[in-house]
């Protein structure tokens, strides 16, 4: 709905002055609209995007610390460091305890810490 009065106005996209008929209007055109419009949804595609693989990143992670009983593999995978190294650790660890196949979590982070 159209009114009869003029307002002067700032396009929110290419910062130009027009003439308005309404005092809510934003933009000095149609295309100033679209544009930013599309502007806007890019920036949440990428946003959007962005997360998954941050979330994609973190998820191995997860999943390792979620398991009560870690493989060597597992352990290597969260200590950064080589399977060989793993087995040399484990066998430090182990020397005078049974051997078990399977390293427990808290027992890799109290080694982090110390
Ligand atoms: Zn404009």
């Amino acid at each position: 709905m159209s009114s009869n009065i003029k307002v002067k106005r700032i396009c929110v996209y290419c910062s130009s002055e027009f003439v308005a008929q309404t005092t809510s209007t934003k933009y000095c055109s149609k295309k100033c609209n679209s544009a930013h419009y599309k502007t806007k949804v890019r920036a949440k595609k990428v946003e959007r995007s962005n997360i998954e693989t941050t979330q994609k990143k973190h998820k191995p992670i997860q999943d390792v610390q979620a398991k009560e009983f870690l493989s060597v593999k597992d352990v290597s995978f969260l200590l950064g460091c080589s399977i060989r190294s793993t087995y040399t650790f484990r066998k430090r660890r182990t020397r005078n305890r049974t051997q078990n196949k399977y390293f427990r979590l808290s027992m890799v982070n109290n080694n982090l810490i110390n």
